[in-house]
């Protein structure tokens, strides 16, 4: 396994649409364990494949205290979301030290293969269902920042500007 180096907003190719993943094989087994040992590392409760610059339609999340609980999402859809929809603070792996409240579907059935090629279908609310919105957002190119007013949205492009050439 590897540590993935994560992109940081506002990188273009955090823009790039992902393709879907046409063989679930040890290549993409690879990514998978790498992208979860790059979350947990990191550390964070969601990564896509996107944020490691891999265009491809894989998310893993871990939202469990324990942090061994890992699922993994390849080919994920929203097969339903409720019209019930809740304001979060949201963050991201890919905007450090920014949080900000974002507007999503309270409960949601996601429809993805595992790991192992194997169709599954989930439903989900709270904290899990918030996960896999935010993640399915990176793979069509967008950033939670994206939903905030385009003040905000310059507000953290200075900010994270300033932070990477500090680095
Ligand atoms: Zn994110």
């Amino acid at each position: 396994m590897a540590l993935l180096n994560i992109l940081h907003y506002p990188d273009k190719r955090l823009h790039k649409v992902a393709k879907p993943v046409e063989r679930v094989d040890e290549r993409i087994r690879k990514l998978v364990a790498d992208m979860a040992e790059t979350m947990y590392a990191a550390p964070g409760v969601g990564l896509a494949a996107t944020q490691v610059d891999v265009h491809e339609r894989v998310v893993v999340i871990d939202v469990s205290d324990t942090r061994d609980a890992l699922r993994v999402f390849i080919n994920p859809e929203i097969v339903w979301s409720s019209d019930e929809r809740k304001v979060n603070e949201e963050g991201c792996l890919s905007v450090p030290g920014i949080y900000d409240s974002v507007e999503r579907a309270e409960r949601i059935r996601v429809r993805a293969l595992n790991e192992n090629g194997e169709p599954f279908e989930l439903e989900c609310e709270g904290l899990l269902a918030i996960c896999i919105q935010h993640e399915m957002d990176h793979l069509l190119g967008k950033v939670f920042v994206e939903y905030l007013s385009p003040l905000k949205q310059m507000r953290i492009k200075t900010k994270l500007k300033k932070l990477e050439h500090a680095m």
